[in-house]
């Protein structure tokens, strides 16, 4: 399979110099090369669209699709997941999308590890209402609903994911697609939950692309299943860079580490538990 059989006929709708379009040209090869190597057969993935510019990629990929609604790709990819554990579930959502409306379920993704990827289109804007702030817009930022400025800091998204125990952490930028490429295709290999924020540019309503290129290094000599290491990386850049400001922002693999996954786990929830009085019990032995 080439990434060309992935095509389909939908008109593409996006702005010209868009970033969804890095994305949608990483997954592509991604899922043939998954396939062609027989590490991934076509069939087995399913994609989940959120709402916003970014949804409309599961109607550029010619392979299995599921259109939600704002904030809820990742519990769609969770019963996906839960129904048949022999799919490979990618999640695309936005930002306004996943750390808005749908951050309690980005939350608990990655506490449970439900073994699904993540990947957001993370402009710092929404693009598809025409310019409004999102969680990750920087302080500075002048848009429509804030026309003489935002004065709120945003949020690093790496370290909620971090703290709230996930287990496969990376940043990429739509602006390289070769390290797209390699952080799409470990985080679908990875098994439990994995989570790459994509600086994706928006280039018709907040156009970053000089601030990031001056700015952006692929991380090197960095161990991901350090976590003091990792923690480190993850904070070094808070996602608020003015113009003026002397900063760096890292891309690549901040944080990896192999546990159980959500589905590994669910029998133990199950309502066929007959003796829940002795489960309780032992628990409560084994901790206190
Ligand atoms: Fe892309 Fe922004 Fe245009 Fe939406 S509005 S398609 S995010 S450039």
């Amino acid at each position: 399979m080439k990434p060309q059989d992935l095509g389909t006929t939908a008109p593409n709708t996006w702005c010209p110099g868009c970033g969804n379009f890095a994305i949608l040209n990483a997954i592509k090869p991604v899922l043939a090369e998954l396939d062609e190597e027989g590490t991934l057969p076509l069939e087995n993935v399913v994609l989940v669209g959120g709402i916003g510019c970014h949804g409309k990629i599961v109607d550029y990929v010619g392979a299995n699709s599921f259109y939600t609604i704002h904030g809820r790709t990742i519990p769609v990819a969770t019963g996906i997941k839960l129904a048949n554990p022999d799919l490979n579930v990618i999640c695309f959502a936005g930002d306004g999308d996943a750390y808005a409306e749908g951050l309690d379920h980005l939350i608990f993704a990655a506490k449970r590890n439900v073994d699904i990827t993540a990947i957001i289109h993370d402009n710092r804007i929404y693009g598809l209402t025409t310019g409004q702030y999102t969680p990750t817009s920087p302080s500075w930022f002048l848009g429509r609903s804030t026309p003489e400025g935002l004065e709120v800091p945003p949020i690093n998204p790496l370290e909620i994911v971090f703290a709230s125990g996930g287990s496969f952490i990376a940043r990429g930028y739509s602006h390289g697609i070769e390290l797209l490429k390699d952080l799409f295709r470990e985080a679908i290999l990875h098994r439990g939950f994995s989570f790459v924020d994509v600086l994706q540019v928006c280039a018709t309503y907040f156009n970053l692309y000089k601030h990031y290129n001056d700015r952006v290094y692929n991380l090197e000599d960095h161990d991901p299943e350090n976590r003091a290491q990792a923690e480190e990386k993850i904070r070094e850049w808070d996602y608020n860079s003015a113009y003026d400001s002397d900063v760096s922002i890292p891309l690549g693999i901040f944080y990896r580490e192999e546990r159980p996954t959500f589905g590994e786990n669910f029998a133990k929830y199950s309502s066929k538990t007959t003796d829940l009085d002795g489960a309780i019990k032992k628990t409560l032995e084994d901790y206190i």
